[in-house]
């Protein structure tokens, strides 16, 4: 029987490719769902393609505008409501998380309730609510598949070894900014900054690996997933992004992934887990690879990698401070309101005024907490 996929997302990086793969593999998958924010000339081609029974949009405006492209036979939802629908429905046996920002917490915890597997990209659910989502996935016997290159290495690696971890090795590539000089990263155009030199990715991600906050969000999502202390897992800038990152066991063995830096490696794991299907990606030629390297990251030119430890260590609502504070500071870099170097003080300034009250908070407060950061930033940089 077919895997019936929920793409949450469908219109973004992930979820085009995603949608690219359930195309290729129309044998293995049928694709019941697609979901755009407010791109809904790309949604209706993709469901002139894929013929799903539900498509979601960002508001009841969207929602009827989309009515008109998508035809009938398709029913139109919207906003967050419109996203737990979708992932809750009977005919759904693979929910795709791939929105972006601070948008499927709700809709995840809910496609977890109802016992659907999950393809999960979008990490600042976990960044937020990682406790929360993942005492709810071994409640419910949930395997979340990470999408996100790090973590679906790691996730390949620790099978069968979760009992002897030592030490996790989270690689990163730099980002556009590993050799460029601090002193310059203000006088650099928004494109440059966007031009990721290993990856073609949303804008969000792409500022986001820029200030290597991206890695930050990472070692906190790494923390929820595997379980492991955050003092366990190290940075490692790999530029090459060949070994996508590493499990370390207790008797000094290293297991790592390699593989192209290509999603749809990832993603197709994430939608075929535990087997493999063919994928589009050819293998790593190893006689072009002239070395691979790996060295210690600058925090101080990247003082947002930082960030990570000291929001898991003061805990709580913290992380969902931290990280709703960068999305908001990265929509005001995007805007032209803050500078590139203002992501990381409007951060840190937010992060540094937030009090978390309890040490394991429900949902209502990890929301109250982001919502409270991107107030925060808002404040700062409109003021
Ligand atoms: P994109 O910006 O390319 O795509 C985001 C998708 O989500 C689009 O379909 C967008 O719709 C939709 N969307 C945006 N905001 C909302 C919202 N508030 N509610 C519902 N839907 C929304 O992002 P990426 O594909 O790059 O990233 C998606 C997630 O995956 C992020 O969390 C990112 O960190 C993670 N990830 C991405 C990687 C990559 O290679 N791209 C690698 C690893 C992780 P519309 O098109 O209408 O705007
Ligand atoms: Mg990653």
């Amino acid at each position: 029987m077919r895997t019936r996929l929920a793409i949450l997302g469908s219109t973004g990086s992930i979820g085009a490719n995603t949608a690219q793969l359930a195309a290729l593999h129309s044998d293995r998958f049928r694709v019941v769902a697609l979901s755009a924010d407010s791109n809904i000339a790309s949604l209706a081609r993709q469901v002139k393609v894929f013929r799903p029974k539900i498509v979601s949009v960002r508001d009841k405006e969207l929602a009827f505008a989309a009515k008109k492209l998508v035809g009938n036979g398709v029913r139109v939802v919207c906003g967050v409501e419109g996203l737990s629908e979708i992932a809750t429905r009977p005919d759904v046996d693979t929910v795709v998380f791939a929105t972006g920002g601070h948008s499927c917490l709700v809709p995840l915890l809910d496609a977890i309730n109802a016992k659907k597997r999950i393809a999960l990209a979008n990490k600042e659910a976990l960044v937020s609510a990682g406790g929360l989502v993942m005492r709810k996935a071994r409640q419910k016997g949930v395997t979340v598949v990470p999408i996100d290159s790090e973590h679906s290495a790691i996730f390949q690696c620790i099978e069968g070894k979760r009992r002897f971890v030592r030490k996790l090795y989270l690689t990163g590539s730099g980002g556009p900014l590993l050799d460029v000089p601090a002193s310059r990263f203000d006088r650099l155009s928004r494109k440059s900054i966007l031009n990721h030199p290993k990856w073609r990715m949303g804008k969000k991600i792409s500022v986001d690996s820029a200030t290597m906050m991206n890695k930050a969000l990472e070692v906190i999502e790494a923390r929820w997933l595997f379980d492991v202390e955050a003092r366990d897992i190290e940075v490692l800038i790999h530029p090459e992004a060949i070994v996508h990152s590493m499990v370390e066991t207790l008797d000094g063995s290293v297991f790592a992934q390699m593989s192209v830096p290509d999603m749809r490696m990832p993603i197709l794991y994430a939608l075929t887990y535990p087997e493999r299907l063919k994928a589009p990606v050819a293998g790593v030629d190893f006689t072009r690879v002239k070395a691979l390297t790996f060295r210690k990251p600058d925090l101080r030119k990247f003082p947002c990698l930082g960030l990570a430890s000291v929001a898991l260590e003061r805990g709580g609502t913290c992380p969902a401070a931290m990280s709703a504070a960068d999305e908001e500071a990265v929509k005001c870099y995007l805007s032209g309101k803050a500078k590139f170097t203002d992501i990381f003080k409007l951060v840190e300034k937010v992060l540094g005024r937030h009090r978390s009250t309890d040490r394991d908070p429900g949902l209502n407060d990890i929301l109250a907490a982001e919502e409270w950061a991107r107030e925060e930033v808002k404040k700062l940089c409109y003021h």
